[in-house]
C-alpha cells in the first residue's frame, strides 16, 4: 500500500481509566481519575471526561482534583490491566509476530508480511480496532503509515477511537506544522530550549542544513534532520532471537510516587512473562532500569535460582530490587524499564525435582495464557496483591 513497510501503532485510549469505567459501569460517562489519592500521587490516568477539564496523566492528583473536583480517583486496578493488556497483545501477535510492546497499552507492528493474508494495512489496522472493541469492549487508535516514528505521530491525531493514515505524499502538509514537543526524544525542557533558539515547529527544523543543525545541537542533530523530514530506519523488533527482552517507560515528568512506579513496573514484568513464554524462552537474570529527571540512570540486576519463565518468579525478583531501591535512596524518577536477559530456550517440560509450588504457578501462567488466546478477555482472573 504505502511503501516497501508498512507499520501501525497501536495505543490503547486513556487505558487505565476504561478498564476501571468497563468494570464499574455506574463509572461510565463520569471524570475517573486512576493513581494513588495521596499527597504525593500522581494520575496514571485520566478519562475522556477528566481529560476535558485538563488532567492528564502524570500529573500531580491534587493538581488533577483541583482542576476537576468531581473526578472519581480510583486505586488501579493491578489484576485487571495485566488482564487487558495480555487480550490486546493477543490479538496483535494474531496478525503478526513483529510485534513491539512500548508499554502494556501500546505497540508497534510491523504488518508488511501480512498483506497478502490479512489486506493492506488499514485493513489490518481496523481489523485490530474491531476485534479490540467487540472482544474487550475497549477502544484503541491507531496510526498507520511507513516507519515508525510517522505511525507514532498519527495514532495520537485522532484519539480517542481513531485511525490515522500518513502516507508518504502526506508528509510534507502534515510534518511541518507539528510542534517541537512531538518530536521523539524532545521533553518539555529541551523544547524550551530549542524554542529559544526560534525552533517552535518541526518546519522550523527542516528549514536547517544538516550542517547547521550538527553545530547547534551536536549528536542530535541528524535525528532532528531525519525525523523532522519522516525519515526513520529503526525496525520493529521483536523478541525471536533477543539476547534480552525488556520493556521501559518514560514518564511526561518525574515522578514522585512510588506506588505509581512500582505498579508500572509490574505490568511491564507480567508482559515480560508472557513474551518469554510466548517464545518458549527462559531468563536467568532480572535487570530494572530507572533514570531520574537529570539523564543519570542506575541500573539494578538481579539472578534467579533457576532460569525462568513465571511471571510471579520475575515480579519477586524485580519486586526486590525496586523496593530494596527504593528503600535506600529513592528519588523521583522519569524513567522505569524491567528486562530478563541471560536467556534460555525453554524445554516445556517440568524438570524431575520441580517444588509443588513452582508447579503450580507454571500451570497458573499456562492455564492463563491459553484461556486467553481461546476466549479473549474476561475470561480469567488470578490471584490478588502484590503476587504476580
Ligand atoms: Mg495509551
Amino acid at each position: 500500500m504505502l511503501t516497501d513497510r508498512a507499520i501501525l501503532h497501536v495505543d490503547m485510549d486513556a487505558f487505565f481509566a476504561s478498564v476501571v469505567q468497563l468494570d464499574r459501569p455506574e463509572l461510565r460517562g463520569r471524570a475517573v481519575l486512576t493513581g494513588y489519592d495521596g499527597p504525593r500521587g500522581v494520575v496514571s490516568a485520566a478519562s475522556y471526561e477528566a481529560r476535558a477539564f485538563g488532567c492528564r496523566s502524570a500529573m500531580p492528583m491534587a493538581q488533577a482534583k483541583r482542576l476537576c473536583p468531581d473526578a472519581v480517583v480510583v486505586k488501579v486496578p493491578g489484576e485487571r490491566i495485566r488482564h487487558f493488556s495480555s487480550a490486546v497483545f493477543e490479538i496483535f501477535e494474531s496478525v503478526t509476530p513483529m510485534v513491539e510492546p512500548m508499554s502494556v497499552d501500546e505497540a508497534f507492528l510491523d504488518v508488511t508480511g501480512s498483506a497478502r493474508l490479512l489486506g493492506d494495512a488499514v485493513t489490518i489496522a481496523k481489523h485490530i480496532r474491531k476485534r479490540i472493541h467487540s472482544e474487550l469492549g475497549l477502544t484503541a487508535s491507531v496510526g498507520v503509515s511507513f516507519n515508525k516514528f510517522l505511525a507514532k505521530l498519527a495514532s495520537d491525531m485522532d484519539k480517542p477511537d481513531g485511525l490515522t493514515v500518513i502516507t508518504p505524499g502526506d508528509v510534507g502538509r502534515v510534518l511541518p506544522v507539528l510542534p517541537i514537543e512531538r518530536m521523539w526524544g524532545v521533553g518539555p525542557a529541551t523544547a524550551e530550549k530549542l524554542k529559544t533558539q526560534g525552533v517552535r515547529t518541526f518546519g522550523d527544523l527542516s528549514a536547517l542544513t544538516q550542517k547547521e543543525l550538527e553545530q547547534r545541537f551536536g549528536k542530535h542533530g541528524d535525528r532532528f534532520y531525519r525525523l523532522s523530514r519522516g525519515i526513520d530506519d529503526r525496525p520493529v523488533t521483536h523478541d525471536c532471537g533477543a539476547k534480552s527482552i525488556g520493556q521501559e517507560q518514560t514518564f511526561d515528568r518525574d515522578v514522585d510516587d512510588r506506588d505509581h512506579v512500582r505498579s508500572v513496573l509490574l505490568g511491564q514484568v507480567q508482559q515480560i512473562g508472557r513474551r518469554l513464554r510466548k517464545h518458549s524462552l527462559k531468563a536467568r537474570g532480572v535487570t530494572l532500569k530507572i533514570r531520574f529527571g537529570d539523564f543519570q540512570t542506575v541500573t539494578r540486576s538481579g539472578t534467579l535460582a533457576n532460569a525462568s519463565d513465571l511471571t510471579d518468579e520475575l515480579w519477586q525478583i524485580a519486586r526486590g530490587l525496586f523496593d530494596q531501591w527504593a528503600r535506600q535512596e529513592f528519588v523521583p524518577v522519569r524513567l522505569i524499564g524491567a528486562s530478563a536477559d541471560r536467556l534460555e530456550a525453554g524445554s516445556g517440560q517440568m524438570t524431575l525435582f520441580t517444588d509443588p509450588d513452582r508447579v503450580k504457578k507454571q500451570r497458573l501462567d499456562a492455564a492463563m495464557d491459553s484461556i486467553q488466546d481461546r476466549f479473549g478477555a474476561g475470561s480469567v482472573r488470578r490471584g490478588a496483591g502484590e503476587r504476580a
